[in-house]
């Protein structure tokens, strides 16, 4: 049987679709506002002011690529394949994120297990989109700062990342909701965040886990395949 799209639901899609463009031009933007912020000091040493400009560069950028993958949605694009090494991945996106996390109060620590870099295959953009993702909500769920713990470490033939924070948790049944369209528990929130992350981890063969205890913390754990 034919399936014809409905005029109510193409009104859905499009605005699941705005809805998913501004949450993920949102997070750079505002890193990137950030910086801008911080280059209006006029003590600021010459290499500070350089790396705030460049940072602030990046996050434009960020969000031309993020609106240009949008665009293409529709298109079957081809999937880049990349070697990354995840240990740089994550650095960057720490390096990215780091005003908003002092910000919060947050102390961000990371440890890598193993020294060698780790390669797996896939997007670096995509990839730092999904960590992005990830630690926004571990920065998020402590409103009055905490601990983010960042780790990295070797399986035979796989790599694990964890990201794991001090914050308000959830119960078993958000729990369960995690990566349902439209699930937030902010009143900002568009729920769609982990939408994106999870679709695009499942692309690159990765697997994402969630494990959480209320009032105490959250902790997410991915493992790709080692390449
Ligand atoms: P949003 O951040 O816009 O709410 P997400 O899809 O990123 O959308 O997250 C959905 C919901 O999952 C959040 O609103 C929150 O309730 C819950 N969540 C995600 N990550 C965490 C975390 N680290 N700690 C506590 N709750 C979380
Ligand atoms: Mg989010």
């Amino acid at each position: 049987k034919k399936q014809h799209i409905t005029h109510l639901e193409k009104n859905r899609m499009l605005a699941e679709l705005s809805a998913t463009i501004s949450h993920e031009i949102r997070n750079p933007l505002t890193s990137t506002r950030g910086f801008l912020q911080l280059l209006l000091n006029s003590e600021l040493s010459i290499s500070d002011r350089r790396r705030y400009v460049e940072l602030a560069i990046s996050g434009v950028d960020q969000s031309t690529t993020i609106l240009t993958d949008f665009l293409n949605y529709a298109k079957p694009s081809i999937n880049l394949q990349e070697q990354l090494d995840i240990k740089q991945e994550l650095e960057q996106t720490v390096r990215f994120i780091s005003p908003y996390a002092s910000d919060s109060q947050v102390v961000i620590d990371i440890s890598h297990e193993c020294d060698a870099p780790l390669y797996i295959l896939g997007e670096s953009q995509k990839l730092r989109q999904c960590l992005l993702n990830l630690i926004k909500n571990a920065i998020e769920s402590m409103p009055n700062g905490g601990m983010l713990s960042l780790r990295t470490w070797k399986h035979p033939s796989a790599v694990q990342i964890s990201i794991t924070d001090t914050g308000v948790g959830m119960t078993s049944s958000q729990l369960k909701s995690l990566g349902k369209p439209f699930f937030t528990t902010k009143t900002d929130g568009t729920g769609l965040g982990l939408v994106v992350v999870m679709s695009l981890i499942k692309r690159m063969n990765g697997k994402i886990s969630f494990s959480s205890s209320l009032n105490r913390g959250t902790q997410c754990s991915i493992i790709f395949q080692l390449k």
